[in-house]
C-alpha cells in the first residue's frame, strides 16, 4: 500500500532562497500571535477538469496570482481545514487524526461542488510541508504548528456553475498554548436573531461562507460582554447547535454527557468525536441528542447541568463558565472549570503531545 514516504516523493520541493533567519524564526515560535506568522514554504496541488490534479510542490510561501474574475471572488466556492502538527519529546512530528479532516474536506468538497482531493493527497501535501519547515515545529508544552489546508475555485469565468479549475494548497503557522495563563472559562452569548445554517445548507461544511455569516454575531457577542456565539437551529430557533467554530457538551450531575446530534448544519468536529470516546472510555454515557435552550436554561438554574464545555482543534476543551442571552443570564456552577471537563482535556492533550499511549491509533506521523 502507498505510504506518506510514496505520497510526499510525488511533490516536487523548490526550496526558498530566503528562509527566515534562525534568530528572528525562534522568536515567531516563541511568541507566536495565532495565524499571523507563516512558515518560509506552502505546499500545492493544481486540479483542473480535464487533467485532474497536477503538479504536486512545496514552494515559497507567498501571494497568489488570482484573476479577478476568479469564481472564488464572486460565488464563494472555497473550503478550508485546520489541524495540527505535534512535536513529541524525541523529536517526532505528528498530526492528530488527519484522515479525519482529509475525509470531512472531501465531505466539504462534493457539498462546494469542488473536485475531491484523495486523502493520501491531503496528508501527503501536510506532511511534505511539514518536514520541509520542521524546523518551524514547536517544542514547547501545548505548542504546536497549526496546519491550514484550503481549496478555491481559481477558474476565471463568471457564469454560475461549478469551477474547472481548483487550487489546494497547505500553510503552517506555529501556535502557542491557546490559554497562555491557565485554562479560563469564556463568556458564551445565545444568537436568538441570526443563524449560521439552514437545513439543506452548508453548515456540515466548513466553507468560508458559514464564517462569514457568523461574523455580525459575533461582533454582538462581544458587544454583550461574551467571547463566543452560540447558534440554535434555524427552522425552530429553540435547539442548541454549536459556537462559531466550537462543538458543545454538557456534563449532567450524574456524569451523563449530552451533546447536539449531528443535522446536517453542525459541523462534525474531530476532537467532538474524540471526546465521546474517551468518555465512553471512561464509563460516562455519552448522548447525542436535540437539546433545547429551555432544558439547558432549567437544568443549569436547577442543578441538573454541571458542566458545559466547548471543543475544537484551536483550544482543544474550553470551559464555559457563563450562558447568556437577550432574556437569561446564567453562571455554571461557579464558573469554574469543572473536573470532567479538565479530566478530558488533560487525557486529550496527552494524547496529543506524546505524553500518554496512542491506544485509539490517532496519531501519524508526518
Ligand atoms: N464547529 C465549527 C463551526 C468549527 O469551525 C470547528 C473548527 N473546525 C469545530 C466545530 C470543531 O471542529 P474540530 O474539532 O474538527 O476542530
Amino acid at each position: 500500500s502507498t505510504t506518506i514516504d510514496d505520497v510526499v516523493a510525488r511533490f516536487e520541493i523548490h526550496s526558498t532562497d530566503t528562509p527566515l533567519p534562525a534568530d528572528e524564526r525562534a522568536a515567531a515560535i516563541a511568541s507566536p500571535k495565532f495565524g499571523t506568522v507563516f512558515t518560509d514554504h506552502m505546499a500545492r496541488v493544481t486540479w483542473t477538469s480535464g487533467e485532474g490534479w497536477t503538479d504536486r510542490r512545496v514552494e515559497k510561501y507567498g501571494p497568489l496570482l488570482l484573476d479577478p474574475a476568479s469564481a472564488v471572488l464572486h460565488y464563494g466556492q472555497e473550503i478550508f481545514e485546520g489541524l495540527k502538527a505535534y512535536r513529541h519529546h524525541d523529536g517526532s512530528v505528528w498530526a492528530f487524526r488527519p484522515e479525519a479532516n482529509a475525509a470531512r474536506f472531501a465531505r466539504s468538497a462534493e457539498r462546494l461542488a469542488l473536485p475531491v482531493l484523495p486523502a493520501e493527497d491531503f496528508i501527503g501535501a501536510a506532511a511534505a510541508l511539514v518536514r520541509t519547515d520542521v524546523e518551524w515545529v514547536p517544542d514547547g508544552e501545548e505548542a504546536s504548528l497549526y496546519l491550514r489546508p484550503f481549496m478555491y475555485a481559481s477558474e476565471a469565468f463568471l457564469g454560475v456553475r461549478p469551477s474547472l479549475e481548483a487550487e489546494f494548497l497547505v500553510i503552517a503557522s506555529p501556535v502557542g498554548p491557546y490559554f497562555a495563563g491557565g485554562v479560563k472559562p469564556v463568556a458564551i452569548w445565545v444568537a436568538q436573531d441570526f443563524h449560521r445554517a439552514g437545513a439543506g445548507g452548508t453548515g456540515a461544511a466548513k466553507c468560508g461562507g458559514n464564517y462569514a455569516a457568523s461574523l455580525l454575531p459575533q461582533t454582538q457577542a462581544h458587544e454583550k460582554g461574551c467571547e463566543q456565539v452560540c447558534f440554535l437551529d434555524a427552522s425552530t430557533n429553540t435547539a442548541i447547535e454549536e459556537l462559531g467554530g466550537m462543538n458543545v457538551f454538557f456534563v449532567r450531575a450524574d456524569g451523563s454527557v449530552e451533546t447536539p446530534e449531528l443535522t446536517g448544519s453542525i459541523l462534525e468536529g474531530v476532537t467532538r468525536s474524540s471526546i465521546i470516546t474517551l468518555l465512553t472510555d471512561r464509563g460516562h454515557e455519552v448522548v447525542e441528542r436535540r437539546i433545547l435552550l429551555s432544558e439547558v436554561r432549567e437544568g443549569l438554574a436547577d442543578g441538573s447541568y454541571a458542566e458545559v464545555f466547548a471543543c475544537g482543534t484551536a483550544a482543544v476543551i474550553t470551559p464555559i463558565g457563563r450562558l447568556a442571552g437577550e432574556d437569561f443570564d446564567l453562571t455554571i456552577a461557579d464558573g469554574s472549570a469543572g473536573s470532567v471537563t479538565m479530566t478530558i482535556r488533560g487525557e486529550l492533550t496527552d494524547i496529543q503531545n506524546g505524553r500518554a499511549a496512542d491506544r485509539h491509533g490517532w496519531m501519524t506521523r508526518l
